[in-house]
């Protein structure tokens, strides 16, 4: 029998406030453990919540961008139970009555576009953290992060496969930054995806029992999970057995998931309005407000960019992922305004240069300005193509103009056709063999000889002026 999977993501995002949610303690990551914390967020008895509005604002932000239908009221809830890093011994979210509901995000697999609906966005408090003592068996309560403020982004069940899920992760969190309320970074856990996956017969309509995936903390380990679980749940069905409902946990070490825990049920919560908090009242105008400040998103600026420079969609979705590497290719045609190898020049040198470097666009070393400006000179027969790599690498270095870097080093693209011809002359008397077998046919030579030319130069002699030298010394 055939399955098909059916996969659901649950994200937290981590808002990217300078005060936490219910008090005004700070949110700075990796202070000293529990000198972020005051009575409300240690859950002293006797103190009161006060929302954060910085906080609604930004779940506003992230609804309005998916079309999410607002909740005119919305409430907050407590979900109650115990853990140690969970002071209060409840944590202060919203159940049924959630900030946002229906919206929808596009994503693209193999050239295909797929919405995925959204089914709720809620609001709610962080809990604190526990470090583990790896030497004795101890573990330490940090509480800097309890009241840290998340939205919870859950999807429909609409994901068909690992690939969908990666390509949704990756949407989402490029919106989020778009939109600046949350830096999206898994491996710190300020972006958290739990998967849920089910597998049911083709063609059956009704979903199967699905299991829940913790601890996915990279977009690599998402997929992985994913893959594994779907032949782990396909390997259960195929024996005639069932799927148990129950959260497991992925362990990338071993590449597998092993369950962690019956999965809880809603109930288990004892959910409750939360008296301490008054209904959230959202009218139309803060709609209206946040709306007229979103910034154009990854979409609609790849359909731009497709449009107003001609580029594929694949070089468009490319320069779009992050919205600082769309600013500076757009910066970048300020000096140089030629898209196509803009683009080129960006996806193919500038980011493999910082993919080795680990850096991001932010902290180039070359900058926009810059890039544009050696184009320039490669355009304007300054310098050769070959010669602009070698200036890119510099300025890779020294962060210099590529116009500085050239004067400096003597770059200068040799455009002199006598001076030129003297090279080729020499390099024609000293390869007399070579010479020979082009006479008698031996074409591919040509190759060799502008290469003796190029050396000899040191890469500046102009490759036309070169390769018509050649032809009319040797063929003519
Ligand atoms: P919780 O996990 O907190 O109980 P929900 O019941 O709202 O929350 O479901 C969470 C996620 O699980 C959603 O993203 C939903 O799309 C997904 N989901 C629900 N049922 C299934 C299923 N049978 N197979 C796969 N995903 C599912
Ligand atoms: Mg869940
Ligand atoms: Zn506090």
């Amino acid at each position: 029998m055939e399955f098909e999977p059916v996969i659901g993501l649950e994200i937290h995002a981590q808002l990217k406030t300078k005060s936490k949610i219910f008090c005004s303690c700070s949110t700075e990551f990796g202070a000293p453990p529990n000198t972020h914390v005051c009575p409300v967020c240690l859950g002293m008895p006797g103190v009161l919540p006060v929302l954060n509005k910085k906080v609604v604002d930004f779940a506003l932000r992230i609804a309005v961008a998916i079309g999410c239908r607002i909740a005119e009221t919305s409430r907050f809830a407590r979900k109650n139970y115990f853990y140690p890093d969970l002071p209060k011994g409840y944590q202060i979210s919203q159940y049924e009555l959630p900030i946002a509901e229906f919206g929808q995000i596009e994503i693209d697999v193999e050239g295909t576009r797929k919405k995925i609906g959204i089914t709720r966005i809620h609001m709610e408090e962080d809990a604190g953290k526990l470090n583990h003592d790896p030497n004795r068996p101890l573990s330490h309560v940090d509480l800097n992060r309890t009241g840290v403020p998340l939205i919870e982004i859950v999807s429909e069940p609409d994901l068909r496969s690992p690939e969908e899920a990666g390509a949704y992760l990756r949407k989402l969190r490029s919106i989020l930054r778009y939109l600046e309320i949350c830096d999206g970074n898994m491996e710190e856990g300020s972006f958290r995806c739990d998967a849920n996956i089910s597998l049911r017969p083709k063609g059956r309509e009704e979903l199967g029992t699905r299991a829940e995936l913790k601890n996915l903390n990279s977009f690599k380990h998402v997929e992985k999970a994913i893959q594994y679980e779907i032949r782990r749940q396909q390997a259960v069905l195929e024996e005639g057995g069932e799927v148990i409902q129950e959260t497991r946990l992925w362990s990338p070490d071993s590449g597998k998931t092993n369950s962690m825990r019956g999965k809880e049920e809603a109930h288990d919560y004892r959910y409750f309005p939360d008296p301490d908090l008054l209904p959230l009242v959202i009218d139309d105008e803060w709609i209206q407000k946040v709306k007229e400040e979103l910034p154009e998103l990854p979409d609609d600026k790849t359909e731009r960019f497709v449009e107003q420079y001609k580029l594929p969609v694949s070089d468009a979705e490319r320069l779009t992922s992050a919205r600082e590497l769309a600013e500076y290719f757009e910066e970048c045609l300020k000096t140089f305004p030629e898209p196509r190898p803009v683009c080129n020049w960006i996806t193919g040198t500038l980011l493999g240069l910082l993919n080795a470097q680990g850096k991001t666009i932010e902290d180039s070393p070359v900058s926009a300005e810059n890039l544009g400006g050696l184009l320039k000179l490669v355009q304007e027969d300054v310098i050769s193509g070959k010669i602009a790599k070698t200036v890119f690498d510099e300025m890779a270095v020294s962060g210099k103009p590529a116009k500085q870097i050239v004067e400096e080093k003597g770059l200068i693209q040799v455009t002199d056709v006598s001076a030129i011809e003297e090279v080729v002359l020499k390099v024609l008397e000293s390869s007399p063999k070579e010479v020979e077998a082009f006479k008698n046919g031996k074409k591919k030579l040509m190759g060799f000889f502008v290469g003796q030319i190029m050396k000899e130069t040191r890469g500046k002699a102009n490759p036309k002026i070169v390769n018509e030298l050649l032809r009319k010394k040797l063929e003519g």
